[in-house]
């Protein structure tokens, strides 16, 4: 697929992350009220002025700041809406559009966050933590390769781009027994957070096609960890208050319209899956995603080193009869290559610690305070890019 040109110049560079071809959904405001929007080259499309100018039919839920009514009203409605910015955007389309500039503009959290569920869906990730935590022969649990793991996670924690995150304090392990401190082992977890745009209802069980038409998009999704307090609260019930602290997604939510041209299969399968489980056709994406800390770029792979899709941990989710809601947010899993420097944590990146890295000047094993982790992420095409924007958290001390 090639670049859809548009009148907005600056969407047509072949580096700028938000072309025609994109069109990601996110709710902004200059000094009013938060309202819905879509991202054009270094512009944001009103969506709400739009609506109100006649010139889009979305029921008028694009006044609202948060893309949930609009997701609510379904597929056929996304489809058509995109259909009808896509020709007001082309070339040839309405150069009287209501746009704001970008940099003049505050963004939100684009969605109110009903559920989150974090997953754990690389192998190497998955086997690299394993061997830190278990060694490396119970590395990998016997049901990995079998289902996807998941824990259900604190949508109240969840947070856009930007937002401060504190250093949390908590219980770990001393050497007289446990002791009351400031995080000692902060870490990112660089992750893609699928957005669902339909519920289910209790008792369901969602296919994993079903379960592709539900998703409305996806994020960059950073699950800062304490990785001290993970290690000591971890068994047997999972992670919980290490995960607590706060996640940070970004703003724009790329609809998965646009990431169709990337699809592609995951990693290979170690065994065959239960019925239940299975695709019909390839459910990853080709998207390079990294992180950086200080600006620097510190570790980058491929969304497609995965080995369960968002589709699968839907259709998983829900097997039980577990109900989705509008708004749900399901985390991948930390992707990692398998070299340290196409770790997406620290944890793995660092050995555990053991190996600290250089960044600008400085060694580092875990986060410090003062320090800023960004996310990023594009799809590339032939001459475009379908970008993600950014994913920033700076880190607080300790309170
Ligand atoms: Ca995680």
């Amino acid at each position: 697929m090639t670049l859809i040109r548009s009148w907005v110049e600056s969407a047509n560079s072949a580096d700028c992350p938000f072309p025609l071809n994109n069109l990601p959904y996110g709710v902004f405001s200059c000094g009013d009220a938060p309202r819905c929007g879509a991202a054009i080259g270094d512009m944001i499309v009103d969506l709400a002025a739009c609506e109100k100018h006649g010139l889009l039919d979305a029921g008028g839920t694009f006044a609202e700041p948060r893309l949930n009514g609009f997701m609510g009203l379904g597929r056929a409605k996304w489809d058509q809406v995109r259909a009808a910015l896509t020709a007001l955007l082309a070339e040839d389309g309405n150069r009287d559009l209501p746009l704001v500039a970008m940099v003049d503009a505050m963004l939100h959290l684009p969605i109110h966050v009903t559920e989150f569920t974090d997953f754990y869906a690389s192998k190497n990730h998955a086997f690299n933590v394993g061997v830190l935590f278990r060694g490396p022969e119970n590395a990998l649990p016997a049901q990995w390769t079998h289902m996807p793991i998941g824990y259900n996670g604190r949508a109240s924690s969840v947070v856009v781009s930007g937002t401060p995150i504190r250093r949390p304090m908590g219980q770990v392990k001393g050497e007289d027994g446990p002791i009351w401190t400031a995080c000692r082992r902060l870490d990112l977890e660089m992750e893609l957070g699928a957005i669902v745009g339909m519920d289910s209802t209790l008792g369901e069980r969602v296919s994993v096609d079903r379960a592709e038409e539900m998703i409305f998009g996806y994020v960059l999704l950073n699950d800062w960890s304490a990785r001290d307090v993970q290690a000591w609260e971890y068994q047997p019930l999972g992670p919980f208050q290490a995960k607590a602290l706060g996640t940070t997604i970004s703003p724009w939510i790329v609809t998965q319209a646009a990431l169709e041209p990337f699809r592609t299969k995951g990693a290979e399968r170690v065994n065959p899956l239960l019925d239940y489980l299975r695709e019909s056709r390839p459910g990853l994406y080709d998207l390079t995603v990294g992180w950086t800390m200080n600006g620097q770029v510190m570790g980058q792979t491929n969304y497609k080193t995965m080995y369960y899709s968002s589709a699968q941990q839907l259709a998983h989710h829900t097997s039980s009869g577990c109900p989705m809601r509008i708004g749900d947010l399901l985390g991948s899993g930390t992707i990692s290559g398998p070299e340290p420097d196409q770790t997406g944590a620290l944890l793995e990146m660092t050995q555990g610690g053991k190996t600290p890295v250089t960044v600008g000047g400085e060694s580092r094993t875990f986060i410090e305070d003062g320090d800023e982790i960004g996310l990023f992420g594009h799809a590339q095409g032939d001459g475009y890019r379908v970008g993600f924007g950014t994913c920033l958290g700076k880190i607080l001390p300790a309170q």
